[in-house]
C-alpha cells in the first residue's frame, strides 16, 4: 500500500510503497477514508513534537477514518464494512488515567501519526476500544473531530461545571478549534460568550455560530471585556493561541473562582501571582479528550447540531495542503480524502 511517512524529523513525510499490515489481538484494519491536517503534522516534520518522543519511522496522519476492512482475534462490537473514527490519542487502557476514564492523559500516551503509524495511507491498524462508530456519515466528514473538535470539546465539558447561569465565557482564537468552542458552549453551556480574534472575520464567523458578542485582540481588549461585564470579569476563558498577550488578558479577565483552560501551543508564560491572577482561579492545560467524550460529539454533529467546515484534497494532494496549513490560506480543514483518489 501507498503511505506518507515520516523518516527522520525535520524533514517532509516521504510517498512509500510499505506491506500492509496485520491486526492483532483487539485491532482492527481500517481502509481509510479521510485523515484531517493540523499545525501538530507541521511541528513533527518541523522539529517532532517534544511529548513524543521518537521510536523510529512511522505515518503520519492522526485525525483519522475509514471503514473496517478487517476484525483481529478478539475483537467484539464491531463488523466489516463499518464507517469509525480513531482517536487521535493512542491511550493503553490499563493506567490509573485511562481506568478512571481519562485516557487523554494516559501515563503511556502516543499517537498513531505523530509517534507510531497513522492514516495517511490507504490501511490503518487501530485497536477496536479505540473506534467510534459514525454510521452513515462521511469518513471525510468526520475525520477532524477525533482532534479538532475533540480537543475544545473537551476543554468546556471538563469546565462546565465552573460557568453557573448567567455566567460568560471567553474564548480566544476563532479558528479551527475555536469556532468549534463556540458552538460547544452554545450546546452545553447557558453561557454568554464573548469571541476575542485579530481577524474581523473570524469574528463575524464567531457571531454567526452563537457568540453574543466579538472583541477585537487589541490593546483595547481587556477594557472592552471588563465594560460588556460591568467591570466584573468573565467565569472561564479558553485560550486557543496561548502566547504571552492571550494568557496575560485571559489572567486579568477572569474573575475569582473563575477557570482558565488553555489549548493553543503559541509558547506562551501565564503569571501566577497575589493580586494578579484572582483567588480561586483553576489554570489548566487541556490534552485532546477522552474516548467517551469523542462518542458525544459524534453523536452531536449526527444530529446536526455542530457545523464541520472541511477542505478536501486528493491522496497526492499532501504537500499542496501542507502549504496551504502553513500560509493559512485553508477554508476550514484540510482532509486528505484517501479511497477514492489512491
Ligand atoms: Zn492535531
Ligand atoms: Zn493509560
Amino acid at each position: 500500500m501507498k503511505a506518507y511517512r515520516i523518516t527522520e524529523l525535520g524533514k517532509p513525510p516521504v510517498l512509500m510503497e510499505v506491506e500492509v499490515p496485520k491486526p492483532g489481538p483487539g485491532e482492527v484494519l481500517l481502509r481509510m477514508g479521510g485523515a484531517g491536517l493540523c499545525r501538530t503534522d507541521l511541528e513533527v516534520i518541523d522539529h517532532g513534537v517534544e511529548i513524543l518522543p521518537w521510536r523510529g519511522p512511522f505515518t503520519l496522519g492522526h485525525e483519522n477514518a475509514g471503514w473496517i476492512e478487517e476484525l483481529g482475534p478478539n475483537v467484539k462490537g464491531f463488523k466489516v464494512g463499518e464507517a469509525v473514527v480513531a482517536s487521535a490519542i493512542h491511550s493503553c487502557g490499563q493506567c490509573e488515567a485511562c481506568i478512571s476514564g481519562h485516557d487523554n492523559y494516559c501515563e503511556f500516551v502516543s499517537s498513531r501519526g505523530l509517534a507510531e503509524d497513522g492514516g495517511l495511507a490507504e490501511y490503518m491498524i487501530a485497536e477496536a476500544r479505540e473506534l467510534v462508530s459514525i454510521g452513515d456519515m462521511d469518513p471525510c466528514l468526520m475525520a477532524p473531530l477525533t482532534d479538532a473538535a475533540l480537543t475544545p470539546y473537551a476543554s468546556i465539558d471538563d469546565a462546565r461545571h465552573k460557568i453557573p447561569g448567567h455566567g460568560i465565557a471567553v474564548v480566544i482564537g476563532i479558528g479551527g478549534l475555536g469556532t468549534y468552542a463556540v458552538q460547544f458552549l452554545r450546546e452545553l453551556t447557558s453561557a454568554r460568550i464573548i469571541a476575542v480574534d485579530i481577524d474581523e472575520r473570524c469574528l463575524k464567523n464567531a457571531l454567526e455560530l452563537g457568540a453574543s458578542d466579538a472583541v477585537k485582540s487589541d490593546e483595547n481588549a481587556f477594557d472592552k471585556i471588563m465594560e460588556l461585564t460591568g467591570g466584573k470579569g468573565v467565569n472561564a476563558v479558553f485560550d486557543f493561541v496561548g502566547n504571552d498577550p492571550t494568557m496575560d488578558l485571559a489572567a486579568r479577565i477572569t474573575k475569582p473562582m473563575g477557570t482558565i483552560v488553555i489549548n493553543g501551543l503559541g509558547g506562551g508564560t501565564l503569571k501566577v501571582k497575589w493580586a494578579y491572577l484572582k483567588p480561586g482561579i483553576d489554570v489548566k492545560f487541556s490534552q485532546g479528550g477522552s474516548l467517551s467524550q469523542l462518542r458525544s460529539i459524534v453523536d452531536l454533529v449526527k444530529r446536526g447540531r455542530i457545523k464541520v467546515n472541511v477542505q478536501h484534497f486528493g491522496f497526492d494532494e499532501l504537500y499542496k495542503a501542507l502549504d496551504a496549513l502553513r500560509n493559512n490560506t485553508l477554508t476550514g480543514r484540510a482532509v486528505i480524502r484517501i479511497d477514492q483518489s489512491v
